[in-house]
């Protein structure tokens, strides 16, 4: 299969120089990731992490310091880390799970929140956490914020880099002051968000709360926003209600398109999907793209070049697919 895969491509394949495979080490990420594994099992936290803690802790050390000897990308890499969460107040505010959901969305999208773009709930569960990671609270809220595609359109330039740590900076204070919010209402809440890693996987808590569906690229492809947004999360014991999620058909469309496949450098997104962990999906080849990332402050090519991500096009798209679905096979809008 990787065979004709590759003498499909019309651009060659990107070699990682052997300075980067040095790095990488002897431990293949994708064993780490579980792929072929048929058991369903929590994820093994393989990046973004204490580098001392992690398999491929060499290569994630570099780019920090080729991060840092930028001067406009050290600019927007949060090294300093210190929040102090407001205390969670005595007396709790009396709400239904509605007006809860209200006053959340309100505060989310508003100017205190930061101005996310997307809000959803889900109810967490067990194999959405790393190794060794739990939580009891029953709710996890998923913010979602998008991207400036003029500026990710310019990956695997720094300036990519830049927009992506600047989202990821605007959803770490979302997540933040979502949480203090919740906080001041009489209920536990702890806001987190990117590029280090928290203690659950985001992207499927997304999926569950609406946000959309896997892409081949492995990132969520939203009926809105393409692939062009980050995500941050709240978990919290406040009393709201998952909200149902949404398949409009980009699944079906990643079946028949490969441009983030031809697009990809090191030929790291299959056209298949694998088994991962117990379910099968679309799913990066983490030992293939790693070293490309590394060498290229973050990539982020295929999210860009995903015809999804281009302003204006999801909706269009996400309309044509939810007919064609509807047509062929009697599907609704939205799935719960
Ligand atoms: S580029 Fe095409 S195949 Fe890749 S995620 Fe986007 S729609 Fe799917
Ligand atoms: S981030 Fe870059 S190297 Fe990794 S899968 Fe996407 S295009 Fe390929």
């Amino acid at each position: 299969m990787t065979r004709e895969r590759r003498m499909e491509r019309t651009t060659p394949v990107w070699q990682a120089p052997d300075e980067t495979i040095e790095l990488m080490g002897p431990v293949s990420g994708n064993d780490l990731n579980g792929w072929g594994e048929t058991e369903v099992r929590q994820p093994s936290l393989v990046m973004w992490a204490n580098p001392a803690h992690l398999a491929h802790g060499a290569v994630q050390r570099r780019m920090t310091e080729q991060f840092l000897d930028h001067p406009e990308l050290r600019s927007v890499l949060r090294t300093d880390d210190r929040h102090s969460p407001v205390p969670v107040a005595p007396d709790r505010v009396d709400a239904t799970p509605d007006q809860w959901m209200a006053d959340v969305r309100e505060f989310a999208m508003g100017e205190a929140g930061h101005r996310v773009e997307l809000v959803g709930v889900s109810q967490p569960r067990p194999e959405w956490f790393f190794e060794g990671r739990s939580s009891d609270l029953p709710f996890v809220i998923m913010l979602g914020l998008a991207m400036d595609h003029g500026e990710l359109a310019t990956a695997p330039e720094h300036t990519s880099a830049i927009e992506v740590h600047r989202q990821y900076n605007r959803g770490t204070a979302a997540a933040r002051s979502l949480a203090d919010f919740i906080r001041g209402r009489g209920y536990e809440a702890h806001g987190h968000g990117g590029p280090g890693a928290g203690p659950m996987q985001m992207v499927p808590a997304a999926i569950e709360a609406g946000f959309g569906e896997l892409g081949k690229h492995g990132s969520i492809i939203n009926r809105e926003l393409g692939s062009s947004f980050r995500l941050a999360a709240v978990l919290t014991d406040a009393p709201l209600q998952a909200t149902p999620r949404d398949i409009f058909g980009a699944d079906d469309f990643c079946v028949g398109c490969r441009i983030c496949t031809d697009a990809c450098p090191p030929d790291a997104i299959a056209p298949d999907r694998r088994l991962v962990r117990g379910v099968t999906k679309w799913a990066v080849d983490f030992d293939r793209c790693l070293p490309y990332f590394a060498e290229s402050y973050g990539c982020g090519i295929c999210i860009a070049v995903c015809p999804w991500s281009k302003p204006g096009e999801a909706p269009r798209l996400a309309d044509n697919m939810t007919r064609k679905r509807t047509r062929t096979a009697g599907v609704g809008h939205r799935s719960s």
